[in-house]
């Protein structure tokens, strides 16, 4: 089932979904099933999954020289989407990006994703690669978000890429794309930002995902600008909860978002690890809480693999 039907029979009740990376290469699917395994309790209409593109790592050679590799680190997004609708009766959503996709073989994977009944799709480009400033496609591959969106509406109506193909199978994807209540970093600003969102939506996105945010009032701003811009489609929030005082810094700096001030004193207080994971967690129950009660469709949560603690979140608002 698209995950917009599940959205819309939800009606006034508010989902709760979570997202899994697949594990480091060499790792088992054993790993995701026990994070599953703990939280199918909430009943979760669908499960995500990330796609990771290759990075470079520079490995020294006998010689004293680096060679450059290119190697995938967690490879599986696919496989591991079949095994979580076969093993658990819920829709998975794999995350397809750009980097790394020429077009081709983004309709190919997309292919394979329609025979495997798997009819959800995250649409994002990705981001840059280690050792490189900025995104870069490939040679034939989309630049950005708006064309795999237009690619994948294009397949929906039995368009390939291949124009002999004639009544082509038109796919049934749902399309999700990414949304940033604080604007995506690359943006000059939220018109911009809002400006290709809606783009995305034109072209046939079916949903929106937030990026995490810390502070609800960002989120609820979002929503605003987006009704007010014409974007009716769902908006689900993500949701991250922060359990480790580093993250005060490697958040904001990986994902681009802002802290309030009353969260980052409460964490600066803590007096030891496990005070701060404390306080995380109140904090994202609290969010979850009033997001709840301000009726969004679904909470949409991080497990980056913390299954506990996402777990007592989803208790304490279901
Ligand atoms: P786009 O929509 O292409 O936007 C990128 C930037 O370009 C934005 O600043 C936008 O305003 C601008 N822009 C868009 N269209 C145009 C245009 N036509 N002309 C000029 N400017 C334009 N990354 C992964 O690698 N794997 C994942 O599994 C993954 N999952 C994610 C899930 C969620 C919910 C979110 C929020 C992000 C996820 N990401 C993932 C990260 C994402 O790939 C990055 O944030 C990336 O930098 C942008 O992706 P996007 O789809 O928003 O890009």
């Amino acid at each position: 089932m698209k995950v917009t039907e599940h959205l819309h029979k939800s009606k006034d009740r508010t989902l709760v979904s979570f997202e899994v990376l697949p594990p480091l290469k060499g790792g088992s699917m054993q790993s995701i099933f026990n994070t599953l395994d703990a939280l199918m309790e909430f009943k979760p209409p669908f499960i995500d999954v990330t796609y990771h593109r290759e990075e470079f790592l520079y490995k020294k050679r006998p010689s004293g020289y680096y060679e450059k590799a290119s190697i995938r680190k967690r490879p599986g997004t696919v496989g591991i989407c079949a095994a979580i609708m076969h093993r658990y009766g819920v829709d998975a959503v794999p995350h397809l990006i750009c980097g790394g996709f020429t077009v081709e073989e983004t309709e190919n994977a997309l292919i394979d994703l329609s025979f495997l009944g798997i009819d959800n799709v995250l649409a994002l480009r990705g981001d840059a690669r280690q050792f490189e400033d900025k995104f870069i496609p490939e040679d034939d591959g989309h630049k950005f978000a708006l064309d795999l969106v237009k690619q994948i509406s294009e397949m929906n109506t039995g368009k390939y890429l291949d124009q002999n193909i004639q009544n082509g199978q038109p796919s049934e994807f749902c399309i999700g794309i990414a949304g940033y209540p604080e604007k995506h970093f690359e943006s000059p600003n939220i018109a911009s930002d809002l400006h290709f969102t809606k783009e995305k939506v034109k072209a046939g996105a079916d949903y929106i995902v937030t990026q995490m945010f810390f502070d609800n009032q960002k989120f609820f701003e979002f929503v605003d600008a987006c009704r007010a811009s014409g974007i009716h489609v769902p908006i689900v929030p993500g949701l991250k909860p922060l359990t480790k005082r580093y993250q005060l810094n490697s958040i904001p700096r990986k994902f681009f978002v802002n802290m309030p001030d009353d969260f980052v004193n409460a964490i600066v207080k803590a007096k030891d690890d496990e005070a701060v994971k404390e306080v995380g967690i109140e904090w994202c129950i609290a969010q979850s809480r009033e997001l709840k009660a301000a009726g969004v469709p679904c909470l949409h949560y991080y497990t980056m693999g913390d299954t506990d603690t996402v777990k007592r979140i989803a208790a304490s608002v279901s």
